[in-house]
């Protein structure tokens, strides 16, 4: 039996979509050929690239705004350093809201000044910060849209003259949003695009070239683009699987059409979590992700049952971080309402049950 698999990334994704790509990895489109056995400079992958490349920009609402997108490697890690590395020449800012914000803090130390704008660390980051004001002069200010540990999200993005770039990792192509406030985006792959071993990045081309070092050609975005995002062999298999899931996004309706489904999941969880006096919420209500439902048991000595029930419905991945503890409900855009419905009759039964 599948699994609802509420599991925080490497997560859900289509089945279709896994499907297609597992097709492909032993046969792409009738070519006699594997997908993973074929030359990356063949025009059949060159294609896939730039189909993936199109989509990206296309989902965003980018498309004809001074905008290009790359398929890297290293994991969204990685665009914690690339991003001071090529954006950093004496100060820049970070919102600091959980751990991959702090995570991309301390990478950026390494090229110049950070000012760190503002924080809910006070209060174990369950919550997003709000009325600070962002300093002037900043090379760049730094976001993360989504914190997949704590359950936290930003509604409303700061308003700076300086270039926006924003860690999408765990909700990119989730809600609408004006993406052409950012300057600068990326997103690891392996929550609402495909298995992981690509990222996303977006970027305003104007906003490069502006630092004073030399950069090393795999670290500098303007090589990458330079290169069709084919400086050297990309990650294939990944890069075809996120550009299906791009296909099946927008089959769907694209982004507006998602958000609306996401919007229906976090409703029907956070008012359980309100209802049900066995359960509290972590997050600040004005503050909750759409994409990870982080709560607790109001009474410990019903985990055992609650975790007995939930994995007999076929549940998977419930536990939260470790940072966090209690459990945590990650409903990414693969995830049908009726998964969510699932989780939710177990949290209902537990209360008729206690
Ligand atoms: N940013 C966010 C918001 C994340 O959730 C994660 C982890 N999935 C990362 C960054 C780090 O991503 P990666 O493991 O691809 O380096």
């Amino acid at each position: 039996m599948k699994k609802h698999n509420f599991s925080a990334g490497p997560c859900i994704l289509p089945k279709e979509v896994m499907q297609k790509a597992a097709e492909a990895v032993v046969e792409l489109n009738g070519s006699g050929l594997s997908l993973i056995e074929i030359s990356h400079r063949s025009k059949d992958f060159v294609d896939i690239m730039e189909k993936a490349r199109s989509l990206a920009l296309e989902l965003l609402n980018l498309d004809g705004k001074g905008y290009k997108a790359l398929f890297l490697q290293g994991g969204a890690s990685m665009e914690f350093l690339m991003v001071a590395y090529n954006l950093l020449n004496k100060k820049a800012g970070y919102i600091n809201t959980g751990t991959w914000s702090s995570k991309a803090v301390k990478e950026a130390k390494m090229f110049g000044e950070i000012v760190e704008v503002a924080s809910s660390k006070d209060k174990n980051f369950n919550y997003i910060p709000k009325g600070y004001t962002v300093p002037e002069g900043l090379d760049y200010l730094h976001t993360t849209s989504n914190n997949t540990i704590f359950g936290t999200q930003i509604k409303e993005f700061p308003v700076t003259d300086a270039p926006l770039v924003c860690d999408m990792s765990s909700d990119i192509f989730s809600r609408q949003l004006d993406f052409s406030k950012f300057d600068l985006i990326y997103a690891g792959a392996q929550k609402n695009m495909g298995p992981a071993g690509t990222t996303l990045v977006v970027i305003k081309e104007d906003i490069l070239g502006k630092v004073e070092r030399q950069i090393p050609s795999m670290l500098d975005y303007s090589v990458h683009l330079s290169k069709g995002s084919m400086f050297n062999t990309p990650p294939v298999f990944p890069v075809y699987t996120s550009m299906l899931t791009m296909e099946w996004l927008k089959d769907l309706g694209g982004i507006p059409a998602i958000e609306e489904i996401n919007e229906k999941k976090a409703n029907l969880i956070y008012s359980e979590i309100e209802l049900n006096p066995l359960f509290d919420g972590f997050a600040a209500k004005e503050d909750r992700s759409h994409m990870n439902a982080t709560f607790s048991l109001t009474r410990d000595d019903l985990a055992e049952t609650f975790n007995a029930m939930w994995k007999e419905a076929g549940i998977n991945g419930l536990n939260g971080h470790r940072s966090v503890g209690g459990y945590r409900a990650s409903m990414y855009n693969a995830m049908s309402l009726e998964s969510v419905g699932t989780l939710v009759d177990v949290m209902s039964e537990l209360e008729r049950k206690a």
